[in-house]
């Protein structure tokens, strides 16, 4: 199993780079949580602003989690919409790094017809622990003394074959495979030259020659070659790290199809007894040494469409030996638990309430909101005038961030369309009217309701808002 986790360690490796493509998203300004030394947040440093107390807790909370002293926490990021809870998690992931697991996921996320809602996050809380796993490969250095290859077995179309390198004391008969033949011939290997041989990938490479004494191996030749060269051998051991999820060990060891189910997705349920088998294994390991747990973080966003049944899994599996950090956010007041006719604040249960931290948000001032916009502008390439960037900032503060965010993209299209260089009140103007922001649709909903289709009066609806 180790050596299947290993390969898959390469090949999750390269999915993680596919995923790093960078591009522009909600909160790629963001760095960091921009603290120095003593935790301290600067006004503006890392992409992040203001918010300096909720930066300074989360800060804390960073901490813990990098010494590893905290697993199975929960923590909850309160606060208004647009108040920047969503970048505080991401900040955290970006300054956890890259060997620290981190995975998100939207509350909504979970109602998925392909699984249960329970192993949906089953499977977030896996892929939220890391596994470095150390692995001892011994690399053997010394000179080919004789490469036999056999006739293809019929039909196959497989080689088989033996190569031997001596040691003082002992030759050392080692068995090919197609991969390994493959490799030889590639590199033109031949009796008395000095090669390495990778015995947990079987990878053969040549470092050079020692003398040429032998009769050389000539591919073209018979089935049965034997080339004599007498040298010495050794050994050096290596050590070699990976770092797996627990949800990647249990994919491969789940699926017929192995690693490729990571590529597909198609991970399908699995069942509880191979993720038995496979913690058994993890501690074995680690009590031999040959393996360390990290503990990551499972970053749930809107925490409050979760139902009852999540929140009680929630608090089961808290207290697993295996848990991540759970970092949860809600812009919710106190509302229904989904699931019961109960309410409670954020929409989570009591008990699970309990045993959370909670770390609130609040709403921004104008210097805030300035300056968000303003390394917004910047992460999207649009210049923007004093004027400009005062506009946006007024309309920030009385429609919503988000909303004056968007627009930036929106107004430098008007900018460049009149080959302007820089965003000016104007553009903004322009886009302003054309798109409406919350306020001003709901306000323009009111007035011409009775010309929708389907126009339910909230107070009759079923649904109630
Ligand atoms: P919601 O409750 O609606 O999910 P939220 O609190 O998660 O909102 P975000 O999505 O984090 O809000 O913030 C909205 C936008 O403003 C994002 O693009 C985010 O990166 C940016 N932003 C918010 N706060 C900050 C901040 N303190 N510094 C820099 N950018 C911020």
């Amino acid at each position: 199993m180790a050596a299947a986790a290993a390969d898959a360690a390469v090949k999750v490796a390269e999915i993680r780079d596919l995923t790093r493509i960078e591009r522009i998203g909600a909160h790629s300004h963001i760095r960091g949580l921009g603290l120095d030394d003593t935790l301290e947040p600067r006004q503006t440093s890392q992409g992040m602003v203001g918010q300096l107390q909720a930066r300074r807790a989360a800060g804390v909370v960073l901490e813990m989690i990098k010494g590893g002293k905290i697993a199975g926490r929960a923590i909850l990021l309160a606060g208004q919409p647009g108040t920047g809870k969503t970048a505080i998690a991401m900040a955290m992931a970006q300054a956890l790094g890259t060997d620290t697991p981190f995975t998100t996921l939207a509350g909504s996320e979970i109602f998925s017809l392909e699984m249960s809602k329970t192993e949906a996050l089953t499977q977030a809380f896996r892929k939220s622990i890391g596994i470095r796993i150390k692995e001892e490969t011994e690399i053997i250095e010394g000179e080919v003394v004789e490469i036999q290859i056999d006739r293809p077995a019929t039909g196959t179309g497989a080689k088989v074959g033996k190569l031997i390198m001596k040691t003082t004391e002992m030759e050392t008969i080692y068995d090919l495979g197609n991969k390994m033949i493959e490799s030889l011939t590639k590199e033109k290997i031949q009796a008395g030259d000095i090669i390495t041989i990778d015995k947990a990938t079987g990878k053969i490479t040549k470092l050079g020659r020692s003398f040429t004494r032998a009769r050389d191996y000539d591919a073209s030749g018979p089935e049965t070659r034997f080339i004599q060269c007498p040298e010495g051998e050794l050994q050096k051991r290596k050590e070699v790290i990976h770092t797996v999820s627990l949800h990647e060990i249990d994919v491969i060891n789940s699926r017929t199809q192995g690693f490729l189910a990571l590529f597909s997705g198609d991970t399908g349920e699995i069942k509880s007894e191979v993720r038995e088998q496979i913690n058994a294994k993890v501690s074995e390991w680690r009590e031999e040494g040959k393996a360390d747990i990290i503990p990551g973080v499972l970053f749930i966003d809107e925490v409050h469409m979760l139902d009852i049944e999540c929140f009680s899994f929630l608090n089961r599996a808290l207290e697993n030996e295996l848990a991540p950090v759970v970092i949860m956010a809600t812009n919710r007041g106190i509302t229904r638990i989904r699931g019961t006719h109960y309410s409670s604040p954020h929409g989570i249960p009591l008990d699970l309430l309990d045993r959370t931290i909670i770390i609130s948000t609040s709403p921004y001032d104008e210097r805030d909101i300035r300056d968000i916009l303003k390394i917004r502008c910047e992460e999207e390439d649009c210049e923007i005038s004093d004027d400009g960037l005062l506009i946006l900032t007024r309309i920030g503060m009385e429609a919503s961030l988000r909303y004056a965010i968007q627009l930036i993209s929106l107004a430098y299209l008007v900018a460049t369309r009149r080959k302007g260089t820089e965003i000016t009140v104007e553009d903004i103007k322009k886009v302003y009217t054309l798109f409406l922001d919350e306020v001003r649709s709901t306000a323009f909903l009111k007035e011409y309701q009775d010309q929708f289709m389907f126009h339910e009066n909230p107070e009759q609806s079923k649904f109630p808002l």
